[in-house]
């Protein structure tokens, strides 16, 4: 329809306005034509009534003439009297039918005066000629004369006044149809002049108050759009322009208050903003992305991409554009990747890039969110680094030191006649260093002896601090022999290190235990027991010494109990059920009341003796038997919160979980089997992960604890501050609890330097929406500090002791507990 007229012209005002006029001036034509016939209607009725009025006018002098002569042959004297009467009768007979003729005419009957003339006439002829008749014989011939005069003047009297009437009416009538013809006319071309002039007039009204005013609010929107000048009031006379105009205005000033806002929200986002078309060309850059690259917006406007995302390795290749486009945009379009992103100086940096695709104003053009990670990249790198090294030695720790004999020992057999060795290294008596010297000593001689290492060992060596005093070093592509050789070399320079602390001189040794890793080696935790093994068979032999395994160690060491290596023991004890539980409260800061209880582990030695964790909980570690405790730890735990909640129904219990566990199968359906079995609330259970075990692997700790939390458990970061002194991994572990180190705690009375950090881990996890619990609350003073600082709950020797949940052993608070007794 618009279409349609749009090829009329009737879309515009003007074209519509033509259009009425054509129609009125057709009207006009069509109203002139139609008069104009009438008026020659008029005309021809005219002629007609002319032509009518003539043959009545020849009637009438018929009558006239045979009246006259009737009268003239009634007195013509030489014409026998009886004759001259039948001519006067024959003459007036034929006047009677004129007259006759003369009442039954059209003209002489449209008016009714004429009509009574007419036959009034007839009659006075027929009259005339009865006279005639009737005067036979009565009074003679010579007073007819007299008789029929008057008749005969009568008659001509009439015919006189009929042609009197008749020209007096046709004149009339004429004068009247002329008259109308002429008002008619006349109120035609009246009508056709004011009919024009109003609709000229109409058109100049219409094209100065509308048509030209529109085109000049036009002109100005159009250069309001192009920049040139700002549209103003006084472009518009009428009110009604007016207050478009003042709409304009107002949604003008709407619309740039809105994009005005926009532009500050793009200019001071965080990330860099970079909007490009398909051709790569740079269209906008915003603030952020302005210090990013260096470059000002208009340095980069209308550039293509390569300037600040150079190509790496297809330096040469002209496509390099089309293909980014083409190809890496795709992938990038909803994805976050990262690629080089180039600063002004030259300079690269690693770049975290996310397209979004989007059309404006019919052009595609993408979107790229820009930020430099190279903060990231490097905290990644530090958390990587710190997850596989170890904080005191910066040797590699346990953790990294297991996955590669894992997978040296897997290469071993795949490869087959390569053979690599382990060497396990434990000092002789470190405990004396510590006990006599102090523990900062003790650390002293652990970094020395770990540098010792490190100088004698081969660049391919992989050298690892595995515990407490223990080292351990992979030689690869070695034999037994040689391996032997090397730990012998080890040992004699650790041997001729003389230690030196406050004058005095200590002599130190160590025992190292060998073992060979060939295709036979069945895994790395072989591998381990076994230098282990005659690690500590080196120090049954006497300290200071090397011990290469051979298979028959095993079947040796079997036999010895007390004596036997650490690995044994705990299998020893799984299979055996010789642990324990114990419990330490958990206060509510705020009520003071015990809100939780944390379970600890115990093993129990042969003469049912308490053995505290430390002595054995990094061993199990080693060993891969961690996990297995966990799961005995799960069990007997749920259980005896079963049996606790049936008297104390708001009884909860938070569970230590090693990092072994978190990758180990089984173990969330272990704890939900448990759960079910004995109808405990999920919530009444939190369980811990160490900061050191969470950022090891985020991923597996992250999705671990997700798991809990989706069972309805709680969940808890242990030991924080103790590894890193980074918030950021924080806010992406969900964990409802954060507990803060005991060490920043233990001395918090005492020290502003932990005050300070208390109130700031606190303040920050709270900030997180998580709770936190102190740990290590050794006196009054330090638990007043944490309720002042807001820390949501405490746990401490001075608030709680661990007390053994098992009824069957008495030595509740077994020898050497210390508050950081942790499973
Ligand atoms: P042995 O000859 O049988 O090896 O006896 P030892 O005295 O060396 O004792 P053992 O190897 O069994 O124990 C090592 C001790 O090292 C136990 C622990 O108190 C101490 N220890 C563990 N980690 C550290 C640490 O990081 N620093 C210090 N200073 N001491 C530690
Ligand atoms: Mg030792």
């Amino acid at each position: 329809m618009t279409r349609l007229m749009g090829h009329l012209g009737l879309n515009s005002l003007r074209g519509r306005f033509m259009y009425i006029m054509v129609l009125f001036i057709s009207l006009m034509l069509i109203i002139y034509w139609v008069e104009e016939s009438r008026v020659s209607d008029i005309t021809q009725q005219g002629v007609s009534i002319t032509a009518e009025r003539q043959s009545v006018g020849w009637i009438l002098s018929d009558i006239a003439k045979y009246t006259w002569t009737a009268d003239a042959a009634l007195n013509h004297d030489q014409i026998p009297e009886s004759r001259r009467r039948i001519e006067a009768q024959q003459f007036l007979q034929t006047a009677l039918e004129s007259a006759v003729a003369l009442a039954d005419h059209k003209i002489i009957k449209r008016s009714p005066a004429t009509l009574r003339d007419a036959l009034d006439l007839a009659t006075r002829i027929r009259k005339l000629n009865e006279k005639i008749s009737g005067s036979v014989g009565k009074s003679g011939f010579a007073g007819i004369h007299d008789i029929t005069a008057p008749f005969f003047a009568d008659i001509r009297a009439s015919v006189r006044m009929l042609e009197k009437t008749l020209d007096t009416q046709s004149v009339k009538n004429r004068q009247a149809e002329l008259r109308a013809v002429d008002r008619l006319m006349m109120a035609l071309w009246l009508a056709t002049l004011i009919g024009i002039a109003a609709i000229l007039t109409g058109f100049l009204l219409f094209e100065r108050s509308i048509i030209k005013p529109i085109a000049r609010i036009t002109a100005a929107f159009r250069d309001e759009a192009e920049g040139l000048k700002k549209i103003e009031i006084r472009y518009a006379r009428t009110e009604e322009m007016q207050n478009l105009v003042s709409a304009f205005s107002h949604m003008r000033q709407r619309i740039h208050a809105r994009q005005l806002r926009l532009e500050t929200i793009l200019h001071n986002a965080a990330e860099g903003i970079i909007t490009f078309d398909t051709e790569g060309r740079i269209e906008s850059f915003n603030q952020a992305a302005e210090r990013l690259f260096g470059y000002a917006e208009e340095e980069v406007t209308g550039k293509d991409l390569r300037l600040i995302i150079p190509p790496q390795t297809r330096e040469s290749r002209e496509d390099y554009l089309t293909h980014f486009i083409r190809t890496e945009i795709q992938h990038l379009i909803g994805h976050e990747g990262e690629v080089t992103g180039r600063h002004k100086d030259g300079s690269n940096f690693p770049m975290a890039l996310k397209i979004s695709a989007m059309t404006l104003e019919g052009k595609q053009l993408y979107t790229g969110l820009v930020a430099d990670i190279s903060e990231r990249k490097a905290m990644l790198e530090n958390l990587k680094n710190m997850a596989e090294h170890d904080g005191l030695t910066g040797l590699y720790n346990r953790s990294y030191f297991q996955q590669e004999l894992e997978r040296v020992v897997e290469r071993v057999k795949r490869a087959g006649g390569i053979c690599c060795a382990l060497l396990y290294i434990d000092l002789d008596n470190f405990k004396y260093v510590n006990d006599t010297l102090g523990h900062t000593a003790g650390d002293r001689l652990i970094i020395e002896v770990a540098g010792i290492l490190h100088r004698r060992a081969r660049k391919s060596d992989l050298i690892a601090r595995i515990g407490g005093d223990e080292f351990s070093v992979l030689l690869f592509d070695t034999t037994p022999a040689f391996s032997v050789q090397t730990a012998e070399s080890f040992r004699t320079k650790i041997a001729d290190y003389v230690f030196m602390h406050s004058g005095e001189n200590i002599d130190i040794g160590c025992s190292i235990g060998v073992t060979a890793i060939s295709p036979n080696t069945s895994s790395a935790t072989a591998v381990l027991s076994q230098a282990d093994l005659a690690c500590h068979l080196a120090k049954r032999g006497g300290r200071n010494r090397v011990h290469l395994y051979n298979p028959d160690d095993a079947e040796n060491v079997s036999a010895m109990s007390l004596d036997m290596g650490w690995s044994r023991r705990i299998k020893d004890a799984i299979e055996n059920d010789r642990f324990v539980l114990a419990r330490q409260p958990i206060i509510n800061c705020a009520t003071r009341e015990i809100e939780s209880h944390e379970v600890l582990i115990r093993m129990l030695d042969e003469r049912d003796e308490i053995i505290m964790p430390t002595a054995f909980l990094s061993t199990a570690e080693r060993f891969g038997l961690s996990a297995e405790i966990d799961k005995w730890v799960i069990q007997k735990a749920i259980e005896g919160l079963a049996k606790q909640r049936v008297t104390s129904p708001q009884a909860r219990y938070a569970i230590n979980l090693s990092g072994g566990t978190l990758t180990t199968p089984g173990i969330c359906e272990l704890i939900q089997d448990t759960l079910g079995e004995t109808r405990v609330d999920p919530s009444a259970l939190t369980f811990e992960v160490t900061e050191t075990v969470a950022i090891a692997d985020m991923l597996a700790a992250g999705n671990f604890l997700s798991r809990l939390r989706s069972m309805g458990c709680h969940t808890a970061l242990d030991d924080f501050g103790s590894g890193m002194s980074s918030f950021a991994y924080l806010k992406d572990l969900p964990v409802h609890y954060v507990k803060i180190d005991g060490r920043f705690v233990k001395n918090l009375a005492t020290s502003p330097v932990d005050q300070a950090m208390v109130k700031a881990m606190n303040e920050i996890v709270h900030a997180l929406g998580k709770k936190t619990v102190a740990e290590f609350v050794e006196n009054e003073a330090s638990f007043k500090l944490l309720i002042e600082y807001g820390v949501d709950f405490a746990q401490g020797y001075y608030l709680g002791r661990p007390d053994i949940l098992s009824p069957t052993v008495s030595h509740a608070h077994g020898r050497g507990a210390t508050g950081n007794d942790k499973t």
